[in-house]
This record gives structure tokens, sequence and C-alpha cells, in this order.
């Protein structure tokens, strides 16, 4: 059986959709296992340019069956929305390529309020949510305080659950934060209008991946956001709410016991950070408006302008070791062209002493980068087809990763489309 996940190495919006759409050519099933409505996967294929918040990037090939493990942030109506949307597009989103697991927790109608009162209380102090309702759904959840897919399959028991479960929040909704209270009509409304729609999609979703993997299926697992967010071992309290490392993937996935064989690790050429939160190798000024401008980094589901730097040697080894990377998909290396002397972090100062290990996240706030310059190459990459296609300064950028991370790069990307793009052999 061939097993594979697609990770981010840093904060996010590497450039993942776009990997597991070019990667799904050679698999069966492709799940997501964490994370919720809140991710922005672009793929730009010949369907269109599309961004993903909870599809899996499978659904653009017709044989792949698609399936949304027990780790997700399962909300019915942004799920409804972008299967609407994708539909409106042309692309088949039927009960026959995407599976929802009956063990994937609701994220319900407060989460999302609850996500934008929180972070209106904090004003400066925010954490940069998407307002998504990832945090009181992930905290919800692990207070077994809501409800399960396969729940609406038992409609009495499910409206009786949501009734006491409103009774509660409603006590944080009005005490906490002087809101309107939700009401069993809005639950009704919700149920019918978003979860009865779902209900095709609900099934175990465990026994389907066993089935795969028993029958020799090839299965890609697809993350959500970079190692750096990650709940357990991130940037504390700047993460996500859920597990965004690979070895999570058979645990939010349904197939517990799995050992993954690999771990794309993907990375961008240069560094962006969308929201709030310690960003060390931050550029600031003309330099990072030419950046951003050039990468076109604007967040695919806020619309959000990305804070951006430098290549973060220093981040990228902890991200490639948290990750368990077996080789990494390094994209946007076009994005580069412009620069004729490359900046690239490559240390942290901190309390006066350099260091190439990424430091605690308290100690984050008082670390300054170390940077060094590496030749560009200025000229277009976008036609590169060949690891012999590329000039000899861009291919030393890529030998200088793979040196600094302890990883080889398999994959080059040198633009958005499927095609734009290098594997580098050996
Ligand atoms: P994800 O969340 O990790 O899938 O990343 P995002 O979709 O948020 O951000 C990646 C962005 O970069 C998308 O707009 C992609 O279309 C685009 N992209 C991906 N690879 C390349 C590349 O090699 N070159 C260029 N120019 N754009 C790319």
């Amino acid at each position: 059986m061939k097993t594979c996940a697609v990770v981010g190495i840093n904060w996010g919006d590497e450039g993942k959709g776009r990997m597991v759409d070019l990667l799904a050519e050679d698999y069966d099933v492709v799940v997501r296992y964490q994370g919720g409505g809140n991710a922005g996967h672009t793929v730009v294929n010949e369907r269109g340019k599309f961004a993903l918040h909870l599809l899996p990037s499978g659904v653009f090939r017709e044989w792949v069956m698609n399936i949304l493990g027990n780790g997700v942030a399962l909300d019915p109506e942004n799920l409804m929305a972008e299967i609407g949307t994708l539909r409106d597009a042309g692309v088949a989103v039927t009960p026959e390529n995407l599976a929802v697991s009956e063990r994937a927790s609701l994220l319900l109608p407060w989460h999302r309020l609850l996500d934008g009162l929180e972070e209106a209380r904090l004003a400066d102090k925010k954490y940069g949510s998407t307002k998504q309702g990832i945090a009181p759904f992930y905290a919800d959840k692990a207070a077994k305080k809501t409800v399960l897919a396969g729940d609406l399959f038992h409609p009495e028991e499910l409206r009786e659950r949501l009734a006491e479960l409103a009774e509660w929040k409603n006590l944080t909704l009005k005490g906490v934060y002087g809101a309107e209270p939700v009401t069993m009509e809005e639950l009704d409304a919700w149920i019918r209008d978003y979860c009865e729609p779902l209900k095709p999609f609900v099934r175990d979703t465990g026994r389907i991946l066993r089935d795969a993997a028993e029958s020799g299926k090839r299965i890609l697992f697809e993350a959500q956001l970079g190692a750096l967010r990650d709940v357990d071992y991130g940037i504390v309290p700047y993460t996500t709410s859920s597990n965004t490392l690979a070895s999570y993937a058979p645990i939010g996935s349904g197939l517990p016991t799995l050992k993954i064989g690999e771990v794309v690790g993907v990375v961008k050429a240069y560094s962006t950070c969308v929201g709030e939160g310690p960003f060390v190798c931050e550029m600031f000024g003309e330099e990072a408006e030419k950046l951003r401008e050039a990468g076109a980094e604007y967040g695919a589901k806020t619309g959000r302008p990305r804070r951006v730097g430098p290549l973060d040697l220093v981040a990228t080894r902890c991200g490639v070791d948290m990750q368990g990377a077996t080789c990494l998909a390094l994209t946007k290396l076009d994005v580069l062209c412009y620069m004729e002397k490359i900046p690239v972090c490559v240390g942290y100062e901190i309390g006066g002493k350099i260091t190439d290990r990424f430091p605690f996240p308290a100690d984050l706030a008082h670390a300054k980068p170390v940077i060094e310059t590496v030749p560009g190459w200025g000229c277009d990459l976008s036609a590169a087809r060949k690891w012999e296609d590329l000039p000899g300064a861009a291919r030393k950028y890529v030998e200088m990763l793979e040196e600094a991370a302890g990883c080889p790069v398999k994959y080059i990307s040198v633009g958005p489309e499927r095609e734009s793009l290098v594997i580098k052999e050996g």
C-alpha cells in the first residue's frame, strides 16, 4: 500500500493544495485529517482557479475518493456552500467521490459567533483568528460538548442534545459577551438547511480507509497549515487548534495504527505568515511590499495581506524535523527572480547568542534574525521543467535548503499551474 502525507513545513500557505492537486494523479484516496474551513488551499488547473477550504484537493480527479476524517472541524454550513460553489463550476462533488466521517464532530452555529466575539474582546491582543469558529470548536470537542456527524441519523436524540448544549452555551454568550442567545428555532433551521443535505455524505470512513488499505489502494493525506501552527509543538498561542503534523494523519483520518510511507514537506522559497504572533524573519517597508506583490501574498480565505520575509532556515529545519519529512517540495521559486541578491535567515540572535535551533515560544519575542545573502538568478523560471533548465544560482539555492534542512528536495514548483514543476531526481 502506498501512503503519503503532504504537510506544511512553516506557517501555512506553503502551496500544499497545489502539491496535492498534482500528486493526486497517483492516488485513489485523498483525506483531510485536521483543521476546518479556515484553510485556503489554492488550486489552479484546467478547470480554473479554486480556493478550497474544507474539501480535499483531490476533488478534481474523477477517480479519487475524497474523505473528511474524524479529526476535521466539520462545519456543515461552510461545507455545503463549498460543494455548491464547485458544482456551479462544473466539478461534481457527490457521495460517490466524497465521504465524511460519521465520527467527525460538528462545528455548531455558536462556534463562529464565539470566535468573533472573543477576538473583539481581545482587541489589540487578538490571536489573528480567521473567525471560522475553529478554536471554540476544538475546545468544545475536547470538553465533549458537541455532536458527531453520525448523530444526524438519530434526530430525536440530536435535538435533545443540541437543546442541552444551547442552554449551556447561552450562559457564555449572554453572561460573558452580552450576546443574543441561540434559539431552538435557529438550530432547527440549521439542521434543516445544512445538516440534512450533509447526511448522504456521512459514512464510516474508517471502514472505507481500512478496505482501501487492504486492497492495496494508494492513500494521500492532506494537511492544513504548517508545523509551526501545530497546537502542541508550534508557536503557542499563535497556533491553530489542531495538530498539523503528519504523525496526526493516521489518527485524524481513521487509520490510527498506520505508519505513513512518504511525507512531502512543502516549503515556500521565502517566508510568509498570516495573522498575529512572532515572525522573526519579517521584512518591512518597500522590500516587503515588493515581495508581497511578486508572490501575490494575500490570504485565500480572508484576503488579508500576508507578512513576508526571507526563507527562514531555522524555522524550516525545525518544521522538517517535526514533520518527519522524507522529501521537500519547494514552491514559488519563480517569485524570487526579481532579486539580485536573495536574503536568507540562517540563525536567530537571542540575548547576544546566535543559535540555529528554533527556540521556545516565549523566546521568539526576543529573537532577531541573522541574515545572509546569496546570489539571485535574475531570470524567469516559469518555463523550467527539468533540473538542467534551472540557472546555476537557482540550483545552488535549492541545494542550500537541502543542506540546511537535512532533507532532499524532490519537487520544485515554478508557477501555480499543475505543469509548472521540476522533479529533482535522486
Ligand atoms: P496552501 O494553503 O498551502 O495550499 O497554500 P495557499 O493556496 O494559501 O497559497 C499558495 C499560493 O501560491 C496559491 O495562490 C498558489 O496558486 C500559489 N502557488 C503555488 N505554487 C506556486 C509557484 O510555484 N509559483 C507561483 N508563482 N505561485 C504558486
